[in-house]
């Protein structure tokens, strides 16, 4: 060997350790940068760490949600806590998860109602109760009158939305010809 393959030999291992060395500081930057966030779960305001979309459970079924991520990049709850906010629909029992529509019905015979284990009243007096938005259990889109969010608590609370019959009476004592356009 001369000198000059000497100095290859030198500056091609010097290049290597460099690499390796230049290889093992992106590795650990991510983590010192992420703070609560790693491997693509965030801390949710709950105290729980959670991924942003996932599968959550209740009475026995299984839907894949993805949570609302607040302006600042937070998350409230965990997919285990926006689980446990489930109820069952009032009419065909099946669950009703966060972010579901839902309906607002008050049953004809109201003597005769029984309302489910884990089904909710939303209006006492006029004992509406919350229904499912399925095909099969709502009459018609017409009936939607929300969607079940989170309250202040950590329980679920129904997210009132006029139906699209009250947004067309409303129409109608503005003035209108009853007539609404429904844009989702
Ligand atoms: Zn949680
Ligand atoms: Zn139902």
């Amino acid at each position: 060997m001369d000198k000059l393959q000497i100095v290859y030999v030198v500056c091609g291992v010097m290049a290597l350790l460099l690499l390796i060395w230049l290889r093992s500081l992106s590795v650990k930057r991510p983590d010192k940068m992420a703070g609560g966030i790693s491997l693509g779960k965030k801390i949710a305001k709950c105290g729980h760490k959670t991924k942003i979309k996932g599968k959550i459970t209740a009475f026995g079924q299984t839907t894949i949600t993805k949570m609302p991520v607040n302006k600042d990049g937070s998350v409230d709850y965990c997919l285990d806590c926006i689980g446990k906010m489930a109820i069952r629909c009032a009419w065909c029992k099946e669950p009703i998860f966060i972010g579901d529509i839902i309906t607002l019905y008050s049953p004809r015979d109201k003597d005769k109602f029984t309302l489910p284990e884990n089904a909710v009243i939303y209006n006492e007096e006029r004992m509406s109760v919350v229904g499912c938005g399925r095909t099969t259990c709502a009459d018609t889109g017409a009936d939607y009158a929300g969607s079940w969010i989170p309250d202040e608590n950590g329980k679920g609370k129904v997210h009132r939305r006029p139906t699209m019959i009250e947004q067309s009476m409303a129409n109608l004592t503005e003035g209108g010809n009853g007539v609404i356009i429904q844009n989702h």
